[in-house]
């Protein structure tokens, strides 16, 4: 007999985290981490600071990850303002450690997004350049680089955004991971480019659930993300009511991520921001259930041996 069911596409996920400054902030990070091991995420990643500001940090995060988990740990990188042989250092001692997954990135100088960067003569320009640096050193890496939907803001036209994105995956790049979006239109028109540029990597959609609906704005106007109307107007009068902006954050994050699985999306990776309750809600709507034995089992030992 014929299976005639429609069959949909296997739903992945991967989880973005940050390193954690204080010992406090560190329990927060491995509780999240320990809560979302189960649904078995193809990856997860851990960001690298403005100008490496956090590279002893991400590096003891990444490495906690591998050492103590059956989680596969993707290590953020960046170049601006640092030169080839200093970056080469530091993929060389990941690669010591057992990292083989880098989201390679150019990254944004100290003084922040929206400041202005200057290439380091010494240094890789860009992340095509760092993706290449990556391969040379080691031809098997994973590499992971950003897309932007809305474009990236120093890009004067879309065309040379893509023309960027191209040569990240001459490069070697795998994947893409967007930066944030609330308009599924502006994605799936961005993907539509992308393809006709012949690219065919997955642009995987950067998910970030809306904690804190005001610095999400803040933000977004520093990386050149729009706010739909429709959105601000969600969560309107709620700056005092944290419990109804924690429902109507949930509901507008799993509206998106189900409006994209109709649009065809099986991928996503979620800006967990360190925690994991609406993430983990959101991906219970997408249909994930926790595997008990997956990636928990050893952060449950190290657990034990740290008397947590
Ligand atoms: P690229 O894609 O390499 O370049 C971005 C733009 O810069 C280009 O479109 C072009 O307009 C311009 N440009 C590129 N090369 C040159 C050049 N040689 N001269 C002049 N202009 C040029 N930031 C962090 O600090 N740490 C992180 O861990 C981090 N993780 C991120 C993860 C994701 C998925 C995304 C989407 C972003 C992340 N960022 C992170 C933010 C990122 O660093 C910034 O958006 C930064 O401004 C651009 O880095 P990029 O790799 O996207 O740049």
């Amino acid at each position: 007999m014929s299976d005639t069911s429609i069959r949909k596409p296997a739903i992945r996920v991967s989880f973005e985290f940050f390193p954690p400054k204080s010992p406090a902030m560190e329990e927060s990070l491995w509780n999240a981490v320990q809560r979302l091991a189960p649904l078995s995420p193809a990856f997860v990643s851990v960001t690298y600071g403005a100008g490496g500001s956090t590279r002893e940090r991400t590096h003891h995060t990444v490495s906690r990850i591998l050492q103590e988990t059956a989680l596969a740990p993707a290590a953020h990188l960046t170049c601006v303002d640092a030169s080839r042989e200093e970056v080469d250092e530091v993929v060389r001692q990941y690669r010591q450690t057992g990292v083989r997954h880098f989201v390679a990135l150019r990254g944004d100088s100290q003084n922040g997004a929206g400041a202005d960067f200057v290439a380091r003569a010494d240094g890789y320009r860009n992340g095509a350049e760092l993706t290449a640096g990556l391969k040379s050193i080691d031809p098997d890496f994973e590499i992971s680089v950003s897309a932007y939907p809305e474009k990236h803001p120093e890009s004067p036209d879309f065309a040379t955004d893509i023309d960027l994105l191209k040569r990240k995956v001459d490069n070697g790049a795998t994947r893409a991971i967007t930066q944030f979006f609330f308009d599924n239109e502006l994605y799936e028109r961005y993907v539509e480019r992308v393809r006709r540029a012949g690219i065919y990597i997955p642009i995987v959609p950067g998910i970030v659930p809306i904690h804190d609906f005001t610095k999400i704005s803040r933000f977004c106007s520093s990386i050149g993300a729009s706010i739909p109307q429709w959105l601000a107007q969600r969560f309107e009068g709620l700056e005092n009511d944290p419990q109804t902006r924690s429902h109507v954050a949930a509901a507008v994050c799993a509206e998106q991520v189900l409006d994209l699985t109709r649009r065809g999306v099986s991928d996503f990776h979620f800006y967990t921001m360190n925690r994991a309750d609406l993430v983990y809600s959101i991906c219970h709507i997408l249909g994930l259930r926790p595997d008990a034995a997956a990636g928990v089992e050893k952060v449950e030992m190290a657990h034990e041996k740290a008397g947590l």
